[in-house]
């Protein structure tokens, strides 16, 4: 076994899951939309049974705002997700074709036993099944080796809360991969899960015997939940934030830091302009170099009225501020 960042390990790894940890993958979440009611459900209560589309942290109301957030993070791959991403067709295999347009790669998660018409017709590089609460394991097996045959890479994603052996039996046998998820304890499944006795540490659940029945599989990998945040998420967040203007400072963990203006927002351009500097104008504030907040410029704008502070935040679109200090 090979290991990873944060207790990750594989002896297989798909395409998928290298650009996933390169921080390049955009997570596509195409409908909240399911029939299954898994009790270790991730999904929040606010996207839950709704068609709603993000593309990691942004709304999708238009293919232009797909097409920003991939930009936004000179993303190399799309993961499509739900809710169940088989209810809403249409929309998948409209999404998919953008992608490879794009020359993306794309993987998908799906707990429908999909045949080979519909498999072709969606045309992925990877697909992941996931059987709801691990029952049914068996109806998989076509799906795994008709997705085989037309040349997708193939396999399950579970999470580690039990030991199916019909799991390890079908991946060996078609040659599929085998990731297995760390238990994630999230506001939608942190009851659910207490309630079936799993203790929950920070926000994870330790299931390390279960994981090392499944090692059996072949082609296997183990992703854990700080993995998700340590790796994949600040190695996106990093990537976002190269591509916004040089004057944001980066931190390390892929935040970054700036001065907010705040006040009469056409008085701090003015000024801003004037002194030949550069700066993002937003709905309720202006964002310009963290430098600003040590420098004489700082009582000129504040001598105009203008409320200052320096910022730390997530470089995502909602810009969630991380740190704020009025200066
Ligand atoms: S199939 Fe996925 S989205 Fe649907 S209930 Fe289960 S974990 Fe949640």
């Amino acid at each position: 076994m090979k290991r990873i960042e944060a207790g990750s390990y594989y002896s297989y790894l798909p395409e998928g899951c290298k650009l996933c940890r390169r921080g390049s993958k955009l997570v596509l979440f195409i409908t909240g939309m399911c029939k299954n009611s898994c009790f270790y459900c991730p999904v929040s209560r606010q996207k839950f049974g709704k068609d709603v589309v993000f593309a990691n942290e942004r709304e999708v109301k238009s293919k232009e705002d797909f097409i920003e957030e991939i930009e936004a993070m000179s993303a190399e791959g799309v993961a499509i997700t739900g809710g169940e991403p088989m209810l809403r067709l249409n929309r998948l295999i409209e999404f998919v074709k953008l992608s490879k347009a794009l020359d993306l790669h794309v993987h998908i998660y799906t707990s429908i036993p999909v045949k080979r018409k519909l498999l072709e017709k969606i045309k992925v590089d990877e697909i992941r099944f996931h059987p709801p609460e691990l029952k049914g394991v068996e109806k998989y097996a076509d799906s795994i080796k008709d997705a085989k045959k037309i040349g997708m890479d193939a396999g399950f994603e579970i999470p580690a809360f039990s030991y199916e052996e019909k799991i390890v039996t079908i991946v060996n046998k078609f040659d599929a991969f085998l990731n297995v998820n760390q238990l994630e304890a999230t506001e939608a499944n942190w009851l659910a899960l207490e309630k079936r006795g799993f203790q929950i540490r920070d926000y994870y659940v330790e299931t390390d015997e279960i994981v090392k029945l499944y090692e059996r599989a072949n082609k296997f990998h183990y992703c854990t939940a700080r993995f998700k945040d340590s790796a994949q998420f600040r190695r996106r967040l990093i990537r976002i934030a190269m591509n916004l203007p040089d004057f944001y400072l980066v931190t390390r963990d892929g935040t970054v830091l700036c001065t907010r203006i705040e006040g009469d927002l056409e008085k701090a351009e003015k000024i801003l302009r004037m002194k030949g500097l550069e700066y993002q104008r937003f709905e309720d504030c202006i964002e310009a170099s963290p430098e600003i907040a040590e420098g004489k410029l700082k009582e000129v704008l504040k001598a105009e009225g203008l409320k200052l502070a320096l910022v730390e935040r997530y470089p995502t679109v909602n810009r969630t501020i991380i740190e704020l200090m009025w200066i």
